[in-house]
């Protein structure tokens, strides 16, 4: 008899996004004539840059070619990219790595979602709360996170991260932490971790033998000299942390696929009898048996980005996007929303005024403004009483959105 993993039925049945549209859904029904403005949305809008999509179509024209066609590639990614990475993203920010420390793929979701394959399935899992679902619903499909009740799993350590620590997760005294998962600049709440803040995980990493998965997805969007873009530019790193890396939100790659993790080669983990077990080949294992590689045509397009011209057309968008951010930043305080984040990164945290509800406020906003915004509750215990806006809309659209904020505001 085949059975089913049953863990999978634990996973609640409504995923966040889902709600949102049955609820716009709901309003477009009542009022089919309004025009909604979602400053929800978690995907870019503007296109790839012109860098990358002629080095898409040089590699298209490759692969039509008997002579360069590519077939399979390096499960790990093709060294151009990978060479590209290791000078641009790291050695330029004083970080030296092994070439074979790079593994490329198609994305972070995935690894950030796979990697916990590496780890036995009765540790224990730390979270900053809100966080991106991927973390959470990966461990509850293998069973690690245990049993959910009220919106909390047994299994998992939530650190709340709220404006009354300053977004700052506090290292749990009371329960030990065997692997935990940080997302700087962080979604959804667009705030960011200082080197000496970083520090202190990483110590307390190595202190206690707890993985670190970092997840540096918007580390383009870092404004801030001083922040961070690697918790490898914190020492020690290298012995207790992965880190993940995507080509999405920094230049447009949601639809075309591409990214990068980092597994050192000084990290390991125990085995139960003590013995230390280098997880860089074990990942390396992994990637040959499940994973074929991203396609040519994407690392292609990724290595384009490492250009000259790439940089400067892949910065323009990140501008773009980041003036969304400030105005949005600027109106929503001048209306006394009380906002964080925005400032390294594409979101906007609002809390909720007079203590409504996440999805309360979600309602209200829709009704009153026809605007959507994502309800905080969706990404943790932690997110109620806020909401998430989004960076990147157009310019005329988040204007459009703004002005009937304020207008539904005062009025
Ligand atoms: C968007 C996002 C990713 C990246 O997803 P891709 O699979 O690379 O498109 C990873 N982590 C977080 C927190 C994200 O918001």
């Amino acid at each position: 008899m085949a059975l089913v993993n049953e863990h999978f039925l634990k996973l609640p049945d409504n995923y966040l996004f889902d709600d949102i549209a049955k609820k716009i859904n709901a309003f477009k029904v009542m009022r089919p004539k309004a025009d909604v403005i979602s400053l929800g949305i978690g995907d870019v809008t503007q296109p790839l840059c012109p860098a990358v999509i002629e080095a898409m179509h040089r590699a298209t024209d490759e692969m039509g070619n008997p002579a360069s066609f590519h077939g399979y590639g390096p499960e790990q990614g093709y060294d151009f990219l990978r060479e590209a990475i290791l000078k641009n993203d790291f050695l330029s920010r004083g970080i030296h790595l092994d070439i074979d420390e790079i593994f490329v793929n198609d994305g972070a979701k995935s690894d950030t979602g796979n990697i916990q394959e590496l780890i036995r399935w009765d540790n224990s899992i730390g979270v900053t709360d809100p966080i991106y679902p991927v973390y959470i619903d990966s461990n509850v499909m293998i069973g690690r996170a245990g049993t959910v009740e009220n919106g909390r799993w047994s299994n998992v350590i939530y650190l709340p991260c709220t404006a009354e620590n300053g977004f700052l997760p506090q290292i749990p005294e009371d329960r030990h932490v065997d692997v935990i998962y940080l997302c700087y600049p962080n979604n959804p709440t667009g705030t960011v971790i200082s080197k000496q803040e970083l520090r202190k995980w990483v110590n307390y990493a190595l202190k206690n033998d707890t993985l670190i998965f970092f997840d540096a997805a918007y580390q383009a969007y870092i404004q801030d000299d001083d922040i961070p873009h690697s918790i490898y530019e914190i020492r020690g790193a290298k012995r207790c942390a992965i880190e993940f890396h995507s080509y999405s939100k920094t230049a447009g790659f949601t639809g075309l696929r591409c990214g990068y993790t980092i597994v050192p080669k000084d990290l390991t983990a125990a085995t139960l009898d003590g013995n230390r077990i280098a997880l860089n080949p074990l990942w390396y294992r992994r990637q040959c048996t499940k994973f074929n590689g991203a396609s040519y045509i994407s690392q292609r397009a990724a290595e384009a980005i490492y250009t000259p011209e790439g940089k400067e057309q892949v910065k323009q968008i990140i501008d773009y996007y980041m003036q969304n951010a400030r105005r949005m930043l600027t109106t929503l305080r001048s209306l006394g929303y009380e906002c964080y984040g925005g400032e390294n990164a594409p979101y906007i945290w609002m809390r909720t005024p007079n203590g409504c509800s996440s999805w309360q406020f979600f309602e209200q906003l829709l009704y009153g403004a026809n605007v959507v915004c994502t309800p905080g509750i969706g990404f943790g215990p932690a997110g109620e009483n806020y909401i998430r806006f989004t960076a990147f809309g157009s310019h005329e659209s988040t204007a459009e959105a703004l002005e009937r904020i304020a207008n539904w505001s005062i009025g």
